[in-house]
């Protein structure tokens, strides 16, 4: 006892030199604790996403180079709009576009794009919106076109004419018409073809604005995309692309970006105020496009059929089971996993299985039937290394459960 306090009367004597060197010193980091696990301390259950990169399940995994440009981004202050012309004429010279924008997602670029062609460069207009008093604010669309995401047309104030027929366009074009919409792909078809709705958009002088939010990947799709000569076009950066979640870009014609950016933050009396974007996702954006331009289509499929093969092997050979991996078809290619049962040797439905995977600890959740057309079906893109086979001796141990 008494050696001890000896001891820190000793120490003490030497500590307010120290700690007042210290003080005016930058102050020392907080320490920062090794594992936290931030969502079991509040409780929630972790999952495992091999359904894919949706919205509701938090979009994409970022690429690892995504994340360092993020880092970086937090420690290294510049100007927000310096930072957004530079990333912005780097992303169109990568994407061969004439100008380009990064916004808060798809969403927030389908609103501020309607909203520039809307109201171009007229200040007041801007303002106004979403009063559209004397503005053009029609915007044609074909009625197979209708989606969930074109009520982002509408948060400007824009109303839809539905067309289906050339014939529809010309009637529906007069002096109150903003723009013509185009989905890229749509689940149910087009009744006027891409290249041909953009002639007829040029030929009656309207500017054209096409979502293709969700056609990565390849990365390099939204090269071709900017080839295909819309006015307008938008891609999600958390989807395919594997930038931040909430990043988006839209790309296109200078006077429209131009004025799409005005309608955006920072700038404060603009309709877009809240549509912000962090100097860590501009920068995030910017690089996952460039790592993703440099990854070959073939690389980009190994990798998930790497994590595949892992799942296959975890289940091994189970009677009445087949496993199949397939590319999709349409714009994006993505690699899925198909599981498939007799239902004669196992006694399950597709459901059951989901509220199986649901309920196990840890979680698995997998492609929505909605998009699989009742299927069941698995992607690798948002899996991390390792969980390949841990979803496999789960989906293993279900299946034989029900054998
Ligand atoms: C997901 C999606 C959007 C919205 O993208 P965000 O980046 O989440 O705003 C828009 N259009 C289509 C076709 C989509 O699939």
């Amino acid at each position: 006892m008494t050696k001890r306090r000896t001891i820190i009367k000793g120490l003490t004597s030497i500590l307010p030199l120290a700690l007042s060197t210290s003080r005016t010193s930058a102050a020392p980091p907080l320490p920062i604790p090794l594992q936290r696990d931030y969502f079991r301390e509040l409780g929630l259950k972790p999952f495992i996403n091999a359904a894919g990169a949706y919205s509701a399940y938090g979009g994409a995994r970022m690429r690892p180079e995504v994340v360092t440009a993020m880092r970086y981004a937090t420690k290294n202050k510049v100007k927000i709009r310096e930072l957004h012309d530079a990333v912005a004429t780097r992303i169109a010279s990568l994407v061969g576009s004439e100008a380009a924008m990064v916004t808060s997602g798809a969403t927030a670029a389908i609103v501020l794009g309607t909203a520039a062609c809307m109201t171009r460069g007229d200040e007041s207009k801007m303002r106004q919106l979403p009063n559209t008093d004397g503005i053009p604010c029609q915007v044609i669309i074909q009625k197979k076109h209708r989606y969930t995401y074109d009520r982002a047309l509408t948060v400007p104030g824009a109303q839809l004419v539905e067309v289906e027929t050339e014939q529809d366009v010309r009637n529906a074009v007069n002096e109150k018409t903003a723009m013509m919409f185009f989905l890229k792909p749509t689940q149910n078809g087009d009744n006027i073809p891409s290249t041909r709705y953009r002639d007829l958009a040029r030929e009656l002088g309207i500017p054209t604005f096409c979502d293709a939010a969700t056609t990565t990947p390849p990365a390099g799709n939204v090269i071709d995309g900017v080839k295909e000569g819309f006015d307008l076009l938008c891609y999600s950066g958390g989807k395919g692309l594997r930038g931040p979640y909430s990043a988006g870009l839209l790309l296109g014609r200078k006077d429209l970006i131009r004025f799409a950016r005005r309608q955006g933050a920072p700038n404060d009396l603009s309709i877009g105020r809240g549509m912000k974007v962090s100097a860590e996702e501009y920068i995030g954006m910017l690089v996952a496009l460039e790592t993703g331009l440099q990854i070959s289509d073939t690389e980009e499929i190994s990798w998930k059929q790497a994590r595949f093969n892992n799942i296959i092997s975890a289940i091994g050979d189970l009677t009445g089971v087949t496993l199949k991996t397939f590319v999709s078809t349409g714009h994006a290619k993505e690699l899925y996993l198909d599981i498939d049962w007799d239902p004669k040797v196992v006694k399950l439905t597709h459901q059951g299985f989901v509220d199986a995977l649901r309920a196990n600890d840890p979680s698995v959740e997998i492609r929505l039937f909605l998009f699989s057309g009742g299927r069941v079906q698995l992607s690798a893109t948002v899996m991390d290394e390792g969980e390949d086979v841990i979803v496999g001796k789960i989906i293993k141990k279900i299946l034989m459960a029900h054998s």
